[in-house]
C-alpha cells in the first residue's frame, strides 16, 4: 500500500469501510485516503479523564463510566429510552429518543459503559440525551485516550466513532508512507517558513493533550498555519481562474422591456428604498452586455433583497430568457416560491418548483416543460443543477445563499449551467457582509451592490444577554407574551457537527417546554422533518395557531412571521455573530415592540462576552462583520465552518488575515510559474464544492 499514492486508495481498502459506509463518505466528499486527511476537525473534544457522576454540573461537557442499572421506555409526548448510569459517586440519566433494538439491548442493566456528553437538566433532574457511549467489559483497565479527541463534520448515519477510527487509519497510513504530495513550490514554503505537509496534517487531527482545547482557532500554530495558508491560496487560486475564464465568455444581451417590471412595482404594497432602486440599476446595466455578470447583491437582513432578485428576474423573463432562483434550505426555497408565485402568477408567468425530493412523475413533468421553455421561473434547491435537468433558454441564475457557501464555490454553478456558447448571468444574493479587510484581499475581484438601508417601519430590537440559570425566568416571560397574543422563537442552537444532535436538542428543547407550558400551542421545527410536515407547522404559526416555535437554525433563513416579537437563543456563544445577527433577524418585523434574549451556558468566556455585547449593542450586519472577525480569537472552542462567514476548513479569516497578502503575491507566482499545480490544489481544497455537490 506505501508505494501508492495517498489518493489512489479506496476507502474501501480500509478496516471497517464497506460500500454502505463508502456512500457516506462520499456524501461528505471523501473519495480516498488523502481527502480523509484533509476531512479535518471541527473541534476538540477532551477525553483523556474520567469525570466523577456526582460532581458534574449542568452545561459541562464531560466524560462518565459506570454501570447501567435501570433501563426502560418511558412514554411522554415523545417516546424515550431512560437509562441510569452509576459510579460510586452518584447516578444520572442518560436519554434517548432514537434508539435501535441493538442499541436497547446494548444499555441493559448490568452493561458497563464509558460515555461522552453534555449534562442538561431534564426530566428527572441531571440528564444526558444522546451522549456517545462504548460498552466496556472491563472499565477499570480500559485506557483513556492520550490525545485530545478530534470531533470531524460528519453526516447522518456516519457516528464519530467511525468516523475517528477510520481517519486513525488514514494516519497511519500517512504515517508509513509519507505520501500525500505536497504540492507547493520549495520556493513559497522556504520563503514563508511553512511547515512540511505531513507534520501539520499530523498535529491537527491528534493534537497533544496539553494542547487547548481551543487549539483549532489559536494563531501561531505551525501545523494550521500550513495548511490554513495553502487553503487559502488554493481558493484565490479558484476565484482568478473562475474570473479569467468568465471574462472570455459570452452571455446574453437583455435589453429590458419594462412593462413587466412596471406591472410589478404597481401591485407591490410598498415603493422600493433608494438602496433597492440603485442596485437594481446596477444588476440592469449588466444584464445588458454580452459580459456574464458575476455579481454579488449584499444587504442586511430585511433590507428587502427578494425584491431586487424580482426585479433582476423580470428583466430576464422579459427578455424570452428562463430564470432559475436556488436556495441552500428546502424552507427558504419553499419562501421563495410562495412568494414569488403571490407576486409572478398575476402577470402571466409560469413558476415551476424542483428539489431533491420531488417525486419522479412530476419531475418528469416538469424538465419537459422547461425544456421547452413553458416553465420561465424554477425556483428549488441545489437540485436546481443536478444531471438531467436541461434549461430552454436560461439567461439568469439567482443564488439565495445567505452564509452557507463559500462565494466562489456558489459562482462556480453557472459553469454547469452553461450551454454551447451562451453563458447565464449570475446573481448571488448575501446577508453577510463581506467585512472590508477581506475584501481588499481575496474578494477584490467581485462586482458587488450593497444595498445599505432598511426599509421604512422597521423597530429597533432590543436584545438582552442572561444567564441560563435564569431559564425559568425566560419561561415566564415567554408564557407572558405569548398569552398577550405575540409569538415566539425558541432556537436551539447545538452546534455540532450533526444535524441529528441538534435536532435531538429541540425535540428534548420542546418536550420540556410543553411540560413546562401545557396551555400554550407549542410547535416544533427542524432540518429532519418532510418538507410537507415543516410548511405544515411554519403555516400554523404564520396563521398564529402556534404561539410559541422551538426551531433549529432552520429558521435563520428567509423566515418571515412579523407577529413573532420574541426570540430566545440557546448557546448564543457557540455561534458565529453573523449568524446571531441572521436569527435576531427574524424578529423586529412588525409594528410591535421585539426583543431577543441571549440565554448563553456559564461561565462566559470574557472574548464570548464582548462578542455578545457587539451584537446586543449593534444592528448593524457590517458592523457587525467587522467585529467578528476582531473578536474571533484563541480561546474559542468552536471550528472554523460555524462562524458562519465562509466555508473554509481551517483557514479563518480573521485568525488568518496576516497571511492574506502571502496569498495574494503567491497566488500570481503560482499562476505564472506552476500553473500545473492550480488544479490539485483546487481539488485538494475546494473538491466537489467546486461543483456545488456539497449541499
Ligand atoms: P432580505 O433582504 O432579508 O431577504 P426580504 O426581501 O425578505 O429581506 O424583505 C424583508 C421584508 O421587507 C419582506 O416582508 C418584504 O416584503 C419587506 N420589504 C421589502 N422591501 C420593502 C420596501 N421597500 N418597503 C417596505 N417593505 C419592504
Ligand atoms: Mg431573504
Amino acid at each position: 500500500m506505501s508505494s501508492q499514492q495517498l489518493d489512489q486508495i479506496q476507502l474501501t481498502r480500509l478496516k471497517g469501510v464497506g460500500p454502505a459506509l463508502e456512500k457516506k463518505f462520499h456524501q461528505l466528499g471523501i473519495y480516498n485516503v488523502q481527502d480523509l486527511l484533509f476531512h479535518l476537525p471541527l473541534r476538540y473534544e477532551d477525553r483523556t479523564r474520567i469525570d466523577s457522576i456526582g460532581r458534574v454540573s449542568v452545561g459541562e461537557h464531560v466524560q462518565l463510566q459506570g454501570e447501567i442499572v435501570s433501563s426502560n421506555i418511558q412514554f411522554g409526548r415523545r417516546r424515550s429510552l431512560h437509562c441510569v448510569l452509576r459510579d460510586n459517586s452518584g447516578v444520572i440519566s442518560l436519554r434517548f429518543f432514537h434508539f435501535s433494538a441493538a442499541q436497547k439491548k446494548s444499555l441493559e442493566p448490568g452493561n458497563q459503559l464509558r460515555c461522552y456528553g453534555e449534562v442538561r437538566r431534564g426530566r428527572s433532574g441531571m440528564e444526558m440525551y444522546h451522549p456517545e457511549y462504548r460498552v466496556i467489559r472491563d472499565l477499570e483497565n480500559e485506557p483513556v485516550p492520550e490525545t485530545l479527541t478530534p470531533i470531524y463534520p460528519s453526516t447522518d448515519g456516519l457516528q464519530q466513532g467511525r468516523l475517528r477510527n477510520v481517519a486513525r487509519q488514514a494516519l497511519d497510513i500517512l504515517e508509513r508512507s509519507n505520501q500525500v504530495r505536497d504540492y507547493l513550490p520549495a520556493e513559497l514554503v522556504n520563503k514563508l517558513g511553512l511547515h512540511g505537509l505531513t507534520e501539520a496534517i499530523k498535529l491537527i487531527h491528534q493534537p497533544p493533550a496539553d494542547a487547548p482545547l481551543g487549539w483549532m482557532s489559536e494563531e501561531m500554530n505551525p501545523g494550521h498555519k500550513r495548511l490554513a495558508f495553502e487553503e487559502l491560496l488554493a481558493h484565490r487560486l479558484c476565484m482568478r481562474r473562475f474570473k479569467n475564464d468568465s471574462s472570455k465568455q459570452t452571455a446574453p444581451k437583455m435589453d429590458a422591456d419594462n412593462e413587466l417590471i412596471t406591472r410589478y412595482l404597481r401591485q407591490l404594497p410598498f415603493t422600493l428604498t433608494n438602496a433597492q432602486q440603485s442596485a437594481y440599476q446596477e444588476i440592469a446595466r449588466d444584464l445588458n452586455s454580452v459580459c456574464p455578470m458575476l455579481r454579488l447583491l449584499q444587504g442586511d437582513v430585511g433590507s428587502g433583497k427578494t425584491v431586487v432578485a424580482a426585479l433582476s428576474a423580470l428583466h430576464a423573463l422579459g427578455c424570452g430568457y428562463q430564470v432559475a432562483i436556488m436556495a441552500p434550505t428546502e424552507i427558504l426555497a419553499e419562501q421563495h416560491l410562495y412568494n414569488f408565485r403571490e407576486w409572478f402568477e398575476p402577470l402571466g408567468i409560469f413558476v415551476g418548483w424542483l428539489s431533491g425530493k420531488t417525486k419522479a412523475a412530476e419531475r418528469k413533468q416538469l424538465l419537459e416543460s422547461l425544456a421547452s421553455g413553458e416553465t420561465q421561473l424554477l425556483i428549488g434547491t441545489h437540485a436546481l443543477f443536478q444531471e438531467g435537468v436541461v434549461y430552454g433558454k436560461l439567461g439568469l441564475i439567482i443564488i439565495d445563499e445567505q452564509h452557507r457557501f463559500g462565494v466562489h464555490q456558489r459562482l462556480a454553478l453557472r459553469d454547469k449551467a452553461a450551454s454551447d456558447n451562451l453563458n447565464p448571468h449570475q446573481l448571488v444574493m448575501t446577508a453577510t457582509p463581506i467585512p472590508r479587510t477581506l475584501a481588499m484581499s481575496a474578494y477584490a475581484d467581485l462586482d458587488s451592490s450593497i444595498i445599505d438601508e432598511l426599509p421604512p417601519g422597521r423597530t429597533a430590537v432590543n436584545t438582552a444577554i442572561i444567564s441560563s440559570e435564569r431559564r425559568d425566568e425566560v419561561i415566564q416571560r415567554i408564557d407572558k407574551a405569548c398569552s398577550e397574543g405575540n409569538q415566539a422563537y425558541w432556537v436551539c442552537t447545538l452546534i455540532e457537527e450533526s444535524e441529528a444532535l441538534q435536532c435531538q436538542a429541540a425535540e428534548a428543547t420542546a418536550d420540556y417546554l410543553t411540560r413546562l407550558l401545557p396551555h400554550l400551542a407549542i410547535g416544533l421545527i427542524h432540518g429532519r422533518m418532510k418538507p410537507k410536515q415543516k410548511m405544515q407547522v411554519m403555516e400554523q404559526f404564520k396563521q398564529g395557531f402556534l404561539k410559541l416555535l422551538v426551531a433549529t437554525t432552520v429558521i435563520e433563513v428567509g423566515v418571515d412571521v412579523p407577529n413573532a416579537s420574541l426570540m430566545v437563543i440557546e448557546n448564543p456563544e457557540r455561534l458565529g455573530l453573523a449568524q446571531l445577527h441572521q436569527l435576531r433577524g427574524r424578529i423586529g418585523r412588525g409594528s410591535v415592540h421585539s426583543h431577543c434574549l441571549l440565554l448563553y451556558q456559564t461561565p462566559l468566556s470574557e472574548n464570548s462576552k464582548q462578542r455578545l455585547t457587539v451584537i446586543r449593542e449593534s444592528s448593524d450586519g457590517f458592523y457587525i462583520a467587522e467585529k467578528d472577525l476582531e473578536l474571533r480569537g484563541p480561546g474559542q472552542v468552536l471550528g472554523t465552518q460555524q462562524t458562519g462567514l465562509m466555508t473554509f476548513r481551517v483557514a479563518d479569516i480573521g485568525r488568518d488575515a496576516t497571511l492574506l497578502d502571502a496569498v495574494r503575491d503567491a497566488s500570481e507566482v503560482v499562476l505564472k510559474q506552476y500553473p500545473e499545480i492550480v488544479d490539485p490544489l483546487i481539488r485538494r481544497w475546494l473538491g466537489d464544492r467546486v461543483n456545488y455537490v456539497y449541499v
